[in-house]
């Protein structure tokens, strides 16, 4: 099965190096690897130590400070490959935070932060893999978060309450957004929130943070948490970037991130493409393969289509994130994504479908790609969502929301 038509896309240099050095760490975790982890409900740590051993965990760190200093060009390529490679749209899932939440460090840190961190996360020995923002009363709407940084001296004292918060277990630190002015007395309430760098060992030494996973049924082997807040002390130099500009900061970044979550959905996609292909040629009923049957072939020919399409608006999205031309990236980070969600979602349910019966035995992983690929519609921005923005921001109707 070709990964995309000939021509369709001409990867760069670099992109293509990217793509060749990630399929051979991929080869090396098989299909039982994965199958294990889903039904163990293991992190990946193997899978993800071979990463950080070779810098990918320093993706978007830049080279003074000893990354790879990649672009989104490149790294839509990286998580599209790491979907694809076997491990689907949860593995991806087990390094996005630890790769973006070094973003808000980089553009808005402070010296010592950056010269402190950045190069141990590129050497792979300090991870940041958790970024604290949804709330049990804030989840999409995110200026509603009530978890509230207090200052003390100087200090920060921080009590709330976060939900849906991602690989607490396999992180040193966590980006925490906090609201630092009450909702009422700002002008705008996008204003009056702050970002903050958490030392999560040193909190829970403090006995002011504790954390419960949430029992999931996708994405099963990255786990999720409700984390609670009491007291939480952070000395001032953990503010990250200016109080009370934390939620633009937060946006800042954020198309180009959403662009990469379109990929990761792509690989998903083809992953469970490729084994409904598989499977349809196999397979014999009524004295021939099921896929000479249009009814099967047509739903993987179909979800193939939009998968292409999606490509190309994410990688032609991607390459002008890395020029001048920004204007629309909103725009086509957010029909990306909401594309290429849907996308992944019709492959893993055509690929289900091709399996018949099978398609339920954990032992063919299309089950697992199909749990996952619903996951997308929801995260990290639901569809609904997505098409808010572009209701309101691409077409000009009234704000919805
Ligand atoms: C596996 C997983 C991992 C996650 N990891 C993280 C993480 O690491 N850090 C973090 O901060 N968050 C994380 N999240 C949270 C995630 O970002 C939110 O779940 C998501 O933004 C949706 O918020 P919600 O669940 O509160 O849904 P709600 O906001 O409660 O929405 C519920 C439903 O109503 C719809 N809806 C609400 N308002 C409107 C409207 N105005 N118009 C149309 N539809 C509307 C939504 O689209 C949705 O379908 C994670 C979530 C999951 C499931």
């Amino acid at each position: 099965m070709p990964e995309q038509l000939d021509g369709s896309l001409e990867l760069s240099e670099s992109q293509r190096l990217v793509r060749k050095s990630i399929r051979d760490v991929c080869s090396e975790y098989d299909r039982e690897y994965w199958r294990e982890k889903s039904a163990n409900g293991e992190y990946p740590h193997e899978f993800v130590d071979t990463l950080a051993a070779e810098g990918w965990m320093g993706a978007l760190v830049p080279e003074e400070y000893g990354g790879a200093g990649m672009g989104t060009p490149e790294t839509v390529v990286m998580m599209e490959e790491i979907a694809a490679g076997g491990g689907g749209f949860a593995a991806a899932q087990a390094i996005h935070g630890g790769i973006y939440n070094t973003v808000p460090l980089v553009k808005y840190g402070s010296d010592a932060m950056k010269e402190d961190l950045l190069p141990r996360v590129a050497r792979g020995e300090t991870a940041i893999q958790t970024f604290c923002l949804t709330e049990p009363n804030a989840g999409s709407d995110s200026t509603s978060i009530e978890t509230f940084a207090r200052r003390e001296g100087d200090e920060w004292v921080v009590d709330g309450q976060k939900i849906w918060i991602s690989r607490v277990d396999v992180s040193d630190y966590a980006v925490l957004v906090a609201r630092t002015t009450p909702k009422e007395e700002v002008e705008k309430r996008t204003r009056g929130i702050s970002m903050f760098l958490v030392d999560l060992a040193d909190a829970v030494e403090q006995g002011a943070l504790e954390y419960d996973v949430i029992e999931k049924s996708a994405s099963e082997f990255v786990h999720s948490y409700q984390l609670y807040f009491d007291g939480l002390r952070l000395p001032a130099s953990a503010l990250i970037g200016e109080e009370g500009r934390g939620f633009y900061q937060v946006l800042d970044g954020l198309n180009e991130e959403r662009l990469v979550i379109a990929a990761e959905c792509l690989g998903l996609g083809r992953l469970a493409i490729e084994r409904g292909v598989a499977y349809a040629n196999e397979r014999e009923v009524f004295g021939r393969p099921i896929g000479q049957n249009q009814a099967v072939q047509h739903p993987l020919a179909e979800a193939f289509a939009r998968l292409q399409a999606a490509k190309q608006l994410t990688y032609a999205a991607a390459d002008t994130s890395a020029s001048d031309r920004d204007a629309d990236l909103g725009a086509y980070a957010n029909m990306a994504k909401f594309l290429a969600a849907d996308a992944a979602f019709e492959a893993a349910d055509a690929a289900v479908q091709t399996h018949g019966g099978f398609g339920v035995a954990t032992e063919y992983d299309v089950d697992r790609y199909f749990r996952e690929a619903r996951l997308t519609r929801l995260v990290p921005i639901t569809q609904q969502l997505v098409l808010n923005y572009i209701g309101e921001k691409v077409l000009g109707l009234p704000r919805s929301y």
